[in-house]
């Protein structure tokens, strides 16, 4: 809301909600936004008739004219907070700075969103040394007294005069090493009013001025401050990191003071209406008898667990209860609560949606529905994608992370917890883990297909270099293997088996490792795990009712049979991808692929195609039998051909090495073998330098290997076909979709389609059985995109591989993407998201749009699906409804988080 728009009322007491309301028409979200969330669900605790301390709200809107006006009240704020005070003082019977019965109030900061960094609270506002006096006499507690008033020049000293909270503590420190008390408690009346004196001579030291005597400039400073914290540098990196507008501005709550430490009638605390951490239906919390609020929070003294309170003060239980319940009914959400019992009167401070774990959201989400409090839709959309996550992998023990500082950070690409030893090598990895049966994680620069094998035998994976759709980022997902990559800060010495980390740590091969990759981060040490469970029943209602929802289908991208059962086992509704390249990276199929690759003559290719059939039909036969009745969609070959050979730096220091090795060898018959192996290795290199291209992402793959190699793709589809017939002789219901992958022009599929489609016919004949069988193209390049129409009508399904859609949109390489300016770019925030996470909708999405529009004009029965990376982002998945895709296609692991997702979009529709 701009100022012009304001109403010039700057102060709302808590029983205003009424009003507060009617400026809005009724909408929450405009109270939220004009008194912050404190301050709204203050004013709205007050209307139900809750027990709060009577106070009152300054809107965000004086925070923003005061900050706009160079840190000056904008006019009639100050006479409206005098008013406010008054109508305190005639609610309570006290009176603001005077000495006989003194109102004192609490000074609290309350944004909108919760937000860490901002000014916090000041308590005891209205003290000062002849109040304070008075009060210590009249009350006839005078170490109350003198403790609250230290209290508020402490906090008032840190907060709003800016000096260091140590100094202060410190002080308390060597008083109680004076008066020999063990702890705070144990200090006395004028133990604290020295203190008290010391801090003002403190504060008069460390700034130049004085504790402010007068109880209306503390309450204006105190004002001052929390307005002043908006535009502090640790709430606006907060704000930048959390994409929370600069321009909300934060509210201001002053509050009646209610106290808790008055004696054993009295008591403070803090209290969940359900179990946090389990989501279970009761209240949770800690109190302390004779405190202030604080001191529950500070940790100085041992708490008591909140059902204790039900035997040391029943009433008070049972009123906490009345309260918790009617709040949960009323907000239709679990609440987090902070209380005061002043002399056996029980006071409501404040009350928010309390934060939970994952599983307590999908318990509370589902116990809701049964208790008819939200309905199964709500509850569907309450659970974070995010959170689904968190119950599909191990995830390092929150308690042990409590002592302990990651020592590098990546990015996150692959979820979950690992622990083991370190192995920079993936053959060793493999050693380790399958004969030693040890837990490793694999750290290498960058991973490459020759990797897989040690990547698969890891228990997790780092690299110092790429991005979110490397090499190492999409594998791991693949396979749930946690990963980090792009962790710049690791410096790999293969050579000597070490990593450097900054200029002092030095790792060693075989030393533990911790990586977590839902957030990035590694750890040197080896922690615990815990396992949560897919199988919770509370998620599994979840998926269920989010499963009724979603219009959206959800497939997998799986390779192998292990993942086609796992994705399945998720609720996938089929394959939507399998990369077949991915079949050749086990150890014992990559030479015949580079045989394949590398041939200099027909018959040597032809002889290598021939030997991948029978690997191939028997992957496919898995496949099929894994997804019965679902479609499978097999993806043609689709090597950028350099990820598959050896690099020709490695091809010509093996050389070197070889010819170093003849001059000492002594037999005639090693030097035959050496100089046979030389020969081999060179005329390797001579074919990989021939075929070596400057940009091979964008060089020979997908179709343009096909139309140069037309065997590859044929053996590939009578693989499918013989694996399929196979399958439906013995009675199974299977569904081969062929794809034709990195199309750009209609020619290319036009001429690829009718020998394919003969081959399979050929094969069907064969077997004397039909399958029923769809050919379709992926749209990867924008081309492709643009001309839809042409396409679909060779074309029986599209799926967009965003991957390389993204990469060729904005000619961005997907390798490197993590790397350069486009980490500048989403720091400035010129880019919202990383386009490689989510969907870009005003460019790639538009292609989509484009070709989508196009393609179902020429073909009304057109499928259309996504198979690249953004399948399993949530944020893409709601456009992919949007733009009315079929169904989008992720890594079984995130096959769940999709349905998830995918309802959501359908219920925000
Ligand atoms: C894509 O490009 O989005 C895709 C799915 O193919 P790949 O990642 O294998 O290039
Ligand atoms: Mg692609």
């Amino acid at each position: 809301m701009t100022t012009q728009e304001t109403s010039g009322k700057y102060v709302y007491l808590f029983n205003d909600f009424d009003e507060a309301m009617a400026r809005f028409d009724g909408e929450w979200d405009g109270v939220r936004g004009l008194l912050g969330g404190k301050g709204a669900n203050l004013l709205d605790a007050t209307r139900l008739g809750i027990p709060v301390p009577p106070g009152f709200t300054v809107t965000t809107e004086a925070c923003n004219d005061y900050l706009d006006a160079g840190e000056t009240f904008p006019e009639g704020l100050w006479e409206q907070s005098l008013q406010a005070i008054a109508s305190l003082e005639s609610m309570t019977g006290k009176k603001f700075g005077s000495a006989e019965n003194p109102l004192l109030v609490s000074c609290r900061s309350g944004a909108r969103f919760s937000m860490p960094g901002m000014m916090d609270t000041i308590l005891n506002i209205g003290l000062n040394d002849e109040i304070v006096e008075i009060l210590a006499t009249r009350t006839h507690r005078p170490r109350f007294a003198y403790d609250i008033y230290r209290r508020l020049v402490q906090m008032f000293g840190g907060v709003v005069m800016g000096v260091p909270d140590e100094v202060f503590e410190a002080v308390i420190t060597a008083q109680r090493r004076e008066s020999k008390a063990r702890a705070d408690s144990d200090l006395d009346a004028g133990a604290w009013k020295a203190v008290t004196v010391r801090f003002k001579e403190i504060i008069r030291t460390y700034t130049g001025k004085e504790f402010p005597n007068d109880p209306y400039e503390q309450l204006k400073q105190a004002t001052e401050a929390v307005f002043k914290s908006w535009n502090g540098k640790r709430a606006i990196d907060y704000r930048e990191a959390a994409g929370i507008e600069h321009n909300l501005g934060t509210a201001v709550n002053i509050q009646t003071m209610v106290f808790g430490n008055i004696g054993d009638d009295s008591a403070t605390g803090v209290f969940m209406s359900r179990n946090a951490t389990t989501g279970e239906p009761q209240l949770e919390g800690d109190y302390l008898i004779n405190a202030q609020g604080e001191d529950v929070v500070a940790g100085t003294r041992t708490t008591l667990r909140i059902g204790q309170l039900k035997d040391d003060m029943p009433e008070m239980f049972e009123e906490l209860e009345q309260i918790a319940h009617l709040l949960e009914e009323h907000h239709r959400n679990m609440q987090d609560m902070e209380f005061t019992i002043e002399q056996g009167k029980l006071w409501l401070l404040q009350t928010r949606d309390g934060k939970r774990t994952a599983q307590a959201e999908v318990r509370i989400a589902v116990d809701m529905v049964g208790e008819g409090l939200i309905s199964r839709e709500e509850a569907v959309a309450r659970v974070h994608p995010d959170q689904v996550d968190f119950f599909l992998h191990p995830q390092l023990d929150p308690e042990a992370l409590l002592d302990i500082k990651a020592i590098a950070s990546g990015l996150n690409v692959s979820p979950g917890a690992a622990v083991g030893v370190i192995a920079f090598d993936p053959d060793l990895a493999e050693r380790w883990a399958r004969e030693e049966g040890k837990d490793v994680i694999l750290v290498r620069p960058e991973t490459r297909p020759d990797d897989v094998h040690g990547m698969l035998a890891a228990k997790g994976v780092v690299t110092s270099k790429g991005g979110r759709t490397s090499h190492a980022a999409l594998v791991a997902r693949q396979f749930g293997k946690p990963a980090v990559v792009g962790v710049e800060e690791i410096e790999i010495d293969l050579d000597n088996h070490l990593m450097h980390i900054g200029e002092d740590l030095v790792i060693e091969e075989g030393e533990s490792l911790s990586i977590d990759g839902n957030h990035g981060l590694i750890y040197y040490a080896d922690l615990p795990t815990v396992v949560p469970d897919i199988q919770n029943a509370y998620l599994l209602k979840i998926l269920a009712w989010a499963d009724e929802f979603r219009t959206l289908g959800v497939r997998a991208n799986a390779d192998y049979p292990d993942d086609a059962q796992r994705a399945r086992d998720y609720g996938a509704e089929g394959i939507g991808l399998c990369r077949t390249e991915h079949m050749f990276f086990a150890e014992e199929r990559l030479p015949i692929m580079q045989r394949m690759i590398t041939a200099s003559s027909p018959t040597e290719r032809a002889e290598a195609i021939a030997g991948l059939l029978p690997m191939q039909r028997s992957d496919f036969e898995g496949l099929f039998r894994a997804m019965e009745g679902q479609p499978v969609i097999i993806r043609l070959l689709d090597p950028p051909l350099h990820e598959f050979l050896p690099s020709a730096h490695d091809l010509m220091l093996e050389l070197t090495d070889l010819k170093l090795r003849m001059q000492h060898l002594s037999s005639l018959k090693e030097m035959d073998n050496v100089l046979e192996e030389i020969e081999a290795k060179t005329k390797l290199l001579e074919r990989v330098e021939t075929l070596a291209e400057s940009n091979p992402m964008l060089g020979t793959r997908g179709v343009r290997l096909g139309m140069l190699i037309p065997g590859l793709y044929k053996m590939q589809v009578r693989a499918i076909f013989e694996a399929a017939c196979r399958c439906a002789v013995d009675g199974l219901d299977v569904h081969p979709e062929v794809m034709i992958p990195l199309v750009s022009h209609v020619g290319e599929l036009e001429s690829m389609n009718g020998p394919l489609k003969e081959v399979a016919e050929k094969v069907m004949a064969e077997h004397g059985i039909e399958v029923p069988q769809m050919f379709g193209t992926m749209i990867e390049i924008p081309r492709a995109a643009l001309t839809a129409g042409e396409i679909a009508q060779t074309a029986e399904f599209f799926s967009f591989g965003t991957n390389d859609l993204t990469q060729t949109t904005y000619g961005i390489s997907r390798d490197d993407a993590e790397t350069g300016f486009l980490v500048h770019y989403l720091q400035t925030r010129l880019l919202k998201d990383n386009p490689f996470t989510s969907i870009d909708p005003e460019g790639v999405g538009r292609l989509m749009q484009i070709a989508i529009d196009e393609g179902k004009a020429s073909r009304d029965n057109l499928e259309i699906g996504v198979c690249g990376e953004h399948g399993g982002d949530p944020k893409s998945i709601h456009l992919c409804h949007k733009l009315g895709v079929d169904y989008v296609s992720c890594s079984p692991f995130r096959v769940p988080i999709a349905r998830l997702a995918a309802a959501q979009a359908a219920l925000a529709d």
